[in-house]
This record gives structure tokens, C-alpha cells and sequence, in this order.
């Protein structure tokens, strides 16, 4: 069954993962994006031209040597297809888009969803960057257990 009958990705239709060495360097920026559609919002934000595309309707692929996880290209992405990863001090971070209200605070604790929207842990916002002008995403990072960071791509805040 396709993704775009699924709703989701399955493992074997994820890009290449950088390896836990490359994320305990620094930021990297991971890209969901298998669909060919004429889209290039992340490319062109990239000043480290650490994405390439074969064309423009080519699924784009992140040189994770180039990336410096300048997180540009996650704030521009209409698809929310892109997450800021990192690994330190032996905690994962996950970076995604949030588009909902109320926004998540720094410190709170939120519920981890995956790819699915299933739960997987529990996880704290450690960073969150409110929307810019007539834009709508919030950028939120989240603390989690580091063996999460490849499954973990959405947050439900708990209530109460
Ligand atoms: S995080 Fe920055 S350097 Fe990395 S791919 Fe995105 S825009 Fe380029
Ligand atoms: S901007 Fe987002 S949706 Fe568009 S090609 Fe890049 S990753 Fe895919």
C-alpha cells in the first residue's frame, strides 16, 4: 500500500539516517518528503546548500556533512516534512513544526506521537519559537529518550 493511501512512512521508505556520531555533532536537519511534486521552499532557504534535488519534482535529500542545522529550511517547508535532530549528552532532541494553538511552553511536559499518532513516551519542551509575522508555525523542540528521535514526529500538549 502506497504512503499516500497509508497517511504515514513506513521504515523502508525513509531517507538515509545520519549516524549517531554525525548527531552528536550538531543540529542535522531530517527530511520526510518522498512525494514528486514541484516544490523547493527548502532548497532555495539553504545558504549551506546542503540540499540537493535531481529536479524539481524530486524528492530532496540533505548532504548531512553540509547541513549545519541552521533550521531554515524546517520554517519554510508547507509539507512539515522536516525535523532538527540531535543527540547530547545522551538525550535525543527532536525539532518540528507545531501549527496548533495553544503553543507548548518551555519545560512542559508533552505526549510523543509517532508517525501513526501513536504514543510512544512522554517528553519535555525545551525550546519553543513563536510563529513569525503572518505565519502560523511555531518551532517546538523536545527533549526524549534518543533511541525516539527517528520515530518520534509529533506532540499532543497534556491537558490540565
Ligand atoms: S538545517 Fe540549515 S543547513 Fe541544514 S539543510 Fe536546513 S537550511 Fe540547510
Ligand atoms: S519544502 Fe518541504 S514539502 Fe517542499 S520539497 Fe522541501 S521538504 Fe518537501
Amino acid at each position: 500500500m502506497s504512503y499516500l493511501v497509508r497517511g504515514y512512512l513506513e521504515e523502508d521508505e525513509l531517507p538515509p539516517k545520519p549516524s549517531r556520531e554525525r548527531l552528536e555533532e550538531r543540529n542535522v536537519a531530517y527530511i520526510e518528503c518522498p512525494q514528486e511534486i514541484p516544490c523547493s521552499p527548502c532548497i532555495e532557504s539553504c545558504k549551506y546548500d546542503a540540499i540537493k534535488m535531481e529536479n524539481i519534482n524530486a524528492p530532496p535529500e540533505v548532504d548531512y556533512e553540509k547541513c549545519n542545522g541552521c533550521m531554515q529550511c524546517i520554517r519554510v517547508c508547507p509539507g512539515l516534512a522536516i525535523f532538527i535532530l540531535r543527540i547530547k549528552d545522551g538525550k535525543g532532541y527532536v525539532t518540528l513544526a507545531y501549527e496548533f494553538l495553544p503553543w507548548p511552553k518551555k519545560g512542559q511536559e508533552v505526549v510523543l506521537l509517532n508517525r501513526k499518532g501513536e504514543e510512544v513516551g512522554k517528553g519535555k519542551v525545551t525550546w519553543v519559537l513563536p510563529p513569525e509575522k503572518n505565519d502560523h508555525t511555531s518551532l517546538v523542540r523536545v527533549e526524549m529518550d534518543p533511541e525516539l528521535i527517528f520515530d518520534v514526529r509529533a506532540i499532543r500538549i497534556i491537558e490540565g
